[in-house]
C-alpha cells in the first residue's frame, strides 16, 4: 500500500491532472492498492481566502468568483476532450452547484460583516472537495473502482476549526471499519477533517501533506509519496537560491525541523505520523516522475554528505520580551509564560533566556501578536502592578533563519561559518537559539533581510564556487579590454571555483544588465542595441532586488561624479575597485569617509590601479607598513606618456617632435595638455603620500608643470601643437647643461620624510634607478626603514589597456578574501 499526495501545483489544470492519473495508473498496475490524496488547483485556496477578505472589505468579489469558477471549467472540458466517457455533466452540475453555496455564503458573510470561523473553513476546502470529484471522475473513466473517503467523518481531529491535529489511534479504527475493496484506489481530500461534532475542520495551510501522512499511518501504508513540483528536498527553497542542492535523504528529525523552521516543500505536522510508524516517506516531482526524489526515513543517511543540510527562513514573526527586576529568581515565570501562550493555542516558535534570568524572549506568528500581548497582559497583572515586571517590549517584521543537520552535533565551526556569513551581509544579528538536538542553530534577523540572508549562508556553507557580480561603469581602452580579459578567463577562473559574472555593463549613455551575468561573446553589439538608458540606479536596484552577494562597481572612467558615490555604493554593500583617481584625490575628509565606510560595511574599496597601473604599488606599500616599515623617501616616474616624452628627448628628438609621435601612438591622453599639465602625476603622487600617512591635499602638491609658467596654453588641440615648437630651444638647452653633468632629465614626482611633495623636471644622474625610465616604463622607488642604501624598485609599463585591466582583473579577485578560510 501507497499514499500518494498531490499538491496545488501538481493539479492545477487538465494536462496536470492528466499526469497525475498516469502516475497512479503506474502505482496501482504494480501495488498492491494505492490510495490518493489531493489538493485543491493551484490558487484556488487563495482565490477562496481572498474572497471572504473582499466581502468582508465590501468590495466587488464577483471576479475573483467567475476566474476561480473558470479554472474548474477548463479543467473539467480539457478532460472531457482527451477523455469522452467522463461524467462531464455531472461534474459540471456540481461545479454549479458548489459555486452557488459558495456564493450564498458569501452574500451571508457580506451581511454579517464578518466571517465566523467553521463558515471559513467550509468555504476555503472547496478546492480540494471539487479535485476529488473531478479525479474520481477521471479515474472511473479509466476503467478504475475507487472509493472516496470524506474526511470530515472518517478523520477525527481536535483543535480549531482552521488549524486541528487528527488523533491517529481514533482515525485508524473509523477507516479499517470501511473495509474498502483492495481493488479500489483509494481518494480523499487533503487540507480537511472532522471534529468531534462531526463538523469541517482545517488542518492549516499547506495541510495536505499532513492529510496523506495521516492516511499513510492510518492504513499502514509502505510508503508515503509526496508529488510536488520540485525534484524533492533541497537544501535552500530552490525558488530563492538557484543553486540548491537536491538532497538524496534526511532523518525524519531533519526534515521535522526543515519544515518547521519555513521549508514549505513539507507542512510541519506531516512528520510525526509517519514516523510514530516509521512509514518512509518519498518526495517526488510530478513533471519529471523518473528522478529519484529525496527519501525521508529512519535509515542513518550520509548519502548526502553533508553535515549541514538546510538552511530555511520563517518569515512575518514577532519578539517579545519580557523583562522586569522581579524577574530574577523568581520560580516558575517561564512555565506561566508559555503555559499562557499553550491556553491560548499560540504556537511559539522560538525562545532564548538571557544567561541573568532577567529577561524571556520569545518569537511568535506576527498574525497572533496582539492574542499573543493580550493573554500576557491579563496573566501578569499582579506583577505588571507591583513594578517587578516591566511592559512588554516587541520587535515586529522579523524572520528565523535557521540551519539544519544531524551532522552539525559532532561537528565545531558550524554556527560560527553561519553567524560571520550574516555578518558577511551586514545582517545584524537580533536573537539566536539552538534546539536541543543540536541539529538546528536559528537566527533572528529583520525580516528585509531573509532572502539575503539565507544566500549568503546557503553561499558559505554549501558553495564551493564562489560568485562574483561585476557592474563596470566606462568601457573606453581600459574597460572594454577588462571585459575581453573577462570573458577570455571564465573558464579557468571556473576551474578554480570562481564564478565571475559580469551582471551590468555602461557607458555613459547606454547599459546592459542581466542579475545572472551577461553573455560576452557579443556585448559591444548588445550594448549598441541596448534600450537601457545609463542610470547608476538601475545596478543599485538590480543588486538589491536579486540580492546579489559580491557585487563590484568596477569604475573605469575619469568621472569625478561617479567617484562622488562610491560611499553610498559601499553602504548598499556593492565593493568598489577602480583606476579612477578621482575619490582618492577628493578631499582628506572625503578619502577618510570612503575606508571608514568600507570597514563598517565590511567592503572593499581597492584602487591598486591609481598608480602604476598594474604594478603591484598600493598593495605592496601596505604589505610594508603594516609590517612596521616606514617611507624614508619616494621617487618616481608616474606617467608612461611623460615616461616616452622625456625619453626620446634622450635620443636628441624636440619636446615638440616626441609629443606629437606621443600622441600618435597613443601614449598621451586625447589632449596631451593633459599629461604636460603634471596633474596627473600629482595625483598619483597624492595617493602615495596619502597611503603612507600624509594627511594632504592636491594643492599641498608643488607642481611644476612641464612647460615653462609664461607658455601660452589655450586653444584647441591643433593650435596647441603648432605653438609647441616655440618652447623646443628651452628645453635642448637643458638638456645639454644636464647632458654635461651626464645626466638626464626626466619629470618625477618626490615625496622627503616631512611629507613635502613635489612634482617638475629633475636631472637625474647616471647612478638613479630613473635614469633609464623611458619608453613609457614607470619607475616607483620606496627608500624606507627597511629598504636602504638601495630602495624597493617597482618598474614596468605603467599605462596601457592590457596591464591596467589586468590590475584591475586582479583587484576583483582580491574581493573574494572574505570567503577564505570557511
Ligand atoms: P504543493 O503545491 O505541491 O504542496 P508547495 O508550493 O506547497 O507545493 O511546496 C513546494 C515548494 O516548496 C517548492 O516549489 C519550493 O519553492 C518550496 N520550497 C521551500 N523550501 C524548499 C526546500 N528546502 N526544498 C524544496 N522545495 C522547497
Ligand atoms: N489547498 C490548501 C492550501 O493551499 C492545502 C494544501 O495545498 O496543502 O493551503
Ligand atoms: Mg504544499
Amino acid at each position: 500500500m501507497r499514499v500518494l499526495k498531490f499538491g496545488g501545483t501538481s493539479v492545477a489544470n487538465a494536462p496536470q491532472f492528466m499526469s497525475v492519473a498516469n502516475i497512479v495508473e503506474n502505482n496501482a498496475n504494480k501495488e498492491k492498492q494505492v490510495a490518493i490524496v489531493l489538493s485543491a488547483p493551484a490558487k484556488i485556496t487563495n482565490y477562496l481566502v481572498t474572497m471572504i477578505d473582499t466581502v468582508i472589505a465590501k468590495q466587488d468579489v464577483l471576479p475573483i468568483i467567475n476566474n476561480a469558477k473558470q479554472i474548474f471549467s477548463d479543467l473539467i472540458l480539457g478532460l472531457a476532450q482527451a477523455h469522452p466517457n467522463i461524467a462531464e455533466q455531472s461534474l459540471n452540475d456540481l461545479l454549479a452547484q458548489e459555486f452557488t453555496q459558495l456564493t450564498q455564503s458569501l452574500h451571508e458573510i457580506s451581511l454579517l460583516g464578518h466571517c465566523p470561523a467553521d463558515i471559513n473553513a467550509t468555504i476555503i476546502s472547496r478546492g480540494e472537495k471539487l479535485s476529488i470529484a473531478i479525479m474520481a471522475a477521471l479515474l472511473q473513466a479509466k476503467n478504475f473502482e475507487v472509493t472516496v473517503i470524506d474526511p470530515v467523518e472518517n478523520l477525527l481531529a481536535q483543535g480549531d476549526y482552521l488549524e486541528s491535529t487528527v488523533d491517529v489511534a481514533a482515525s485508524t479504527l473509523r477507516i479499517s471499519a470501511k473495509n474498502i475493496p483492495t481493488t479500489h484506489i483509494i481518494l480523499m481530500a487533503g487540507f480537511i477533517a472532522g471534529n468531534d461534532q462531526n463538523e469541517l475542520v482545517l488542518l492549516g495551510r499547506n495541510g495536505s501533506d499532513y492529510s496523506a501522512a495521516v492516511l499513510a499511518a492510518c492504513l499502514q501504508a509502505d510508503c508515503c509519496e509526496i508529488w510536488t513540483d520540485v525534484d524533492g528536498v533541497y537544501t535552500c527553497d530552490p525558488q530563492v537560491v538557484p543553486d540548491a542542492k537536491l538532497l538524496k535523504s534526511l532523518s525524519y528529525q531533519e526534515a521535522m525541523e526543515l519544515s518547521y523552521f519555513g521549508a514549505k516543500v513539507l507542512h510541519p505536522s506531516t512528520i510525526s505520523p509517519i514516523s510514530q510508524f516509521k512509514i518512509p516517506c518519498l518526495i517526488k516531482n510530478t513533471s519529471n516522475p523518473q528522478a529519484p526524489g529525496t527519501l525521508i526515513s529512519d535509515k542513518k543517511n550520509d548519502d548526502d554528505n553533508y553535515l549541514v543540510k538546510g538552511i530555511t527562513n520563517l518569515n512575518h514573526v514577532a519578539m517579545i520580551s519580557v523583562s522586569g527586576p522581579g524577574m530574577k529568581g523568581m520560580v516558575g515565570m517561564a512555565a506561566r509564560v508559555f503555559s499562557t501562550m499553550s491556553r491560548s493555542g499560540i504556537s511559539v516558535v522560538l525562545i532564548t533566556q538571557s544567561s541573568s534570568e532577567y529577561s524571556i524572549s520569545f518569537c511568535v506568528p506576527q498574525q497572533q501578536l496582539s492574542l499573543v500581548l493580550a493573554a500576557l497582559e491579563q496573566e501578569f497583572v499582579p506583577e505588571q502592578r507591583e513594578g517587578l515586571l516591566d511592559v512588554l517590549n516587541v520587535i515586529k517584521d522579523l524572520a528565523i533563519i535557521s540551519v539544519i543537520g544531524d551532522g552539525m552535533r559532532a561537528q565545531c565551526g558550524i554556527s560560527a561559518r553561519f553567524f560571520s556569513a550574516l555578518a558577511h551581509a551586514n545582517i545584524n544579528i537580533i536573537a539566536i537559539a539552538q534546539g536541543s538536538s543540536e541539529r538546528s542553530i536559528s537566527a533572528v534577523i529583520d525580516n528585509r533581510m531573509a532572502t539575503t540572508g539565507v544566500r549568503v549562508c546557503h553561499q558559505i556553507l554549501f558553495n564551493t564556487n564562489q560568485i562574483i557580480e561585476v557592474f563596470i561603469i566606462g568601457i573606453g581602452g581600459v574597460g572594454s579590454t577588462l571585459i575581453e580579459q573577462i570573458h577570455r578567463q571564465k573558464n579557468w577562473l571556473k576551474q578554480k571555483h570562481i564564478d565571475l559574472r559580469v551582471c551590468g555593463i555602461a557607458n555613459s549613455k547606454t547599459m546592459l544588465t542581466h542579475a545572472d551575468g551577461i553573455p560576452l561573446t557579443h556585448w559591444r553589439e548588445q550594448l549598441r542595441l541596448s534600450q537601457e538608458k545609463y542610470n547608476l540606479h538601475h545596478f543599485r536596484d538590480l543588486a538589491k532586488k536579486n540580492h546579489l552577494l559580491n557585487p563590484i562597481i568596477v569604475d573605469c572612467t575619469s568621472s569625478e561624479e561617479i567617484a562622488e558615490q562610491y560611499v553610498d555604493l559601499l553602504k548598499e554593500g556593492f565593493h568598489v575597485v577602480t583606476p579612477n583617481k578621482k575619490a582618492n584625490t577628493a578631499s582628506m575628509d572625503y578619502y577618510n569617509q570612503l575606508r571608514i565606510t568600507a570597514t563598517q560595511s565590511r567592503r572593499k574599496f581597492l584602487y591598486d590601479t591609481n598608480v602604476g597601473a598594474g604594478l603591484p604599488v598600493i598593495e605592496n606599500l601596505q604589505n610594508l607598513l603594516n609590517a612596521g616599515d616606514k617611507l624614508v623617501r619616494f621617487s618616481g616616474i608616474l606617467s608612461g606618456s611623460l615616461s616616452f616624452i622625456f625619453g626620446k628627448l634622450d635620443e636628441g628628438m624636440t619636446l615638440s617632435d616626441a609629443t606629437a609621435e606621443a600622441k600618435k601612438l597613443g601614449y598621451t591622453e586625447p589632449d596631451p595638455r593633459d599629461d604636460l599639465s603634471g596633474m596627473d602625476v600629482a595625483r598619483k603622487l597624492l595617493i602615495i603620500a596619502r597611503e603612507v600617512g600624509f594627511k594632504l591635499e592636491l594643492n599641498d602638491i608643488k607642481l611644476t608643470s612641464v612647460l615653462p609658467a609664461e607658455f601660452d596654453t589655450s586653444g584647441d588641440i591643433a593650435t596647441f601643437m603648432r605653438r609647441l615648437p616655440s618652447v623646443d630651444e628651452i628645453f635642448s638647452k637643458k638638456i645639454k647643461k644636464a647632458g654635461e653633468e651626464n645626466k638626464v632629465l626626466r619629470y618625477v614626482g618626490k615625496i622627503e620624510e616631512n611629507g613635502d611633495c613635489t612634482v617638475g623636471i629633475e636631472e637625474i644622474d647616471s647612478h638613479d634607478p630613473l635614469n633609464k625610465i623611458k619608453n613609457g616604463e614607470n619607475a616607483l622607488t620606496f627608500y624606507s626603514r627597511y629598504y636602504q642604501p638601495l630602495p624597493l624598485v617597482l618598474r614596468g609599463y605603467g599605462a596601457g589597456n592590457e596591464v591596467t585591466a589586468a590590475g584591475i582583473f586582479a583587484d576583483i579577485l582580491r574581493t573574494l578574501s572574505w570567503k577564505q578560510g570557511n
